[in-house]
């Protein structure tokens, strides 16, 4: 039987679900063995009734607790995608001012009319169970999760250090060129994406599981990075996990 699969969006640029319409050639034979009920960036039709809810988004204001705990007792699987969803991403950033202060930035005048609360990761309001994470979500690994959940696998989480693919993909280290980067503490799957690009790695898929933070703070320092500015460059996705900097 063909699972009914839901994609929500909360507090979120909406960019991971795009990544999901981006899956242009794959979509048409992923359609063939899923229902999908719900998806307000792609269709109007909506349904109560899902097996799969894919959570795009951090959750920012309190009525959210109230949706995610609905979506979670309706859903048999929750799986939030993107660094919103997976870590809080960019909007944790927002958890070092006063919830005033960020409506008051946003909102001026009007203000009064919202709420808001610190931002956190899906993970903190309802149990989940997997995450696909990046900001944005690699497209080709949504596809490959979700044919794993249809044959009835445990999805493959990849764990290395994005710095085992940077290497595959031939780059120099950023560090020899006298910039630094967040990967080898950073979760790899994107195949070194940004540093291929001429960027570096800014951690937008969350730390692998047993990070060697001491190792990555004593590089970054040898690069002339104060504790101020580490903790600044591994806020940017990962403010939420700040104090393992500290
Ligand atoms: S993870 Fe990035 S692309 Fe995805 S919704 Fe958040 S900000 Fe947008
Ligand atoms: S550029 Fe970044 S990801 Fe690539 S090897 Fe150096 S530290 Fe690792
Ligand atoms: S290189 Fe780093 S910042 Fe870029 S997509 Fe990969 S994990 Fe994210």
């Amino acid at each position: 039987m063909k699972p009914d699969i839901a994609v929500f969006d909360f507090t979120c640029c909406e960019g991971c679900e795009l990544q999901i319409l981006n899956c242009e050639e794959e979509l048409p034979s992923l359609v063939e063995a899923i229902n999908i009920v719900s998806f307000r960036e792609a269709m109007t039709e909506r349904s109560d009734h899902y097996d799969i809810a894919f959570i795009d988004g951090a959750c920012s204001r309190e009525s959210e607790i109230a949706m995610l705990k609905e979506i979670r007792e309706r859903a048999k699987m929750v799986i939030p995608i993107g660094a919103c969803a997976c870590l809080g991403g960019v909007n944790c950033l927002k958890n070092y001012y006063s919830m005033d202060e960020v409506l008051k930035a946003e909102y001026g005048e009007s203000a009064h009319y919202y709420d808001t609360i610190p931002a956190r990761p899906i993970s903190a309001v309802i149990p989940i169970d997997f995450f696909i994470p990046g900001c944005p979500i690699v497209k080709e690994e949504f596809i490959r999760v979700v044919q794993e959940i249809l044959v009835g696998k445990v999805p493959y989480q990849p764990n290395d250090p994005v710095c085992a693919e940077c290497k595959m993909a031939g780059n120099v280290c950023v560090f020899d060129i006298g910039m630094t980067c967040l990967g080898p503490v950073t979760r790899g799957g994107c195949k070194a994406t940004c540093v291929t690009g001429g960027a570096i790695c800014w951690g937008c898929r969350g730390l692998i599981g047993e990070p060697n933070i001491n190792a990555e703070k004593e590089i970054l320092e040898k690069a002339g990075l104060s504790i101020e500015d580490i903790v600044k460059q591994f806020n940017l996705f990962n403010a939420g996990q700040e104090s393992m900097w500290q």
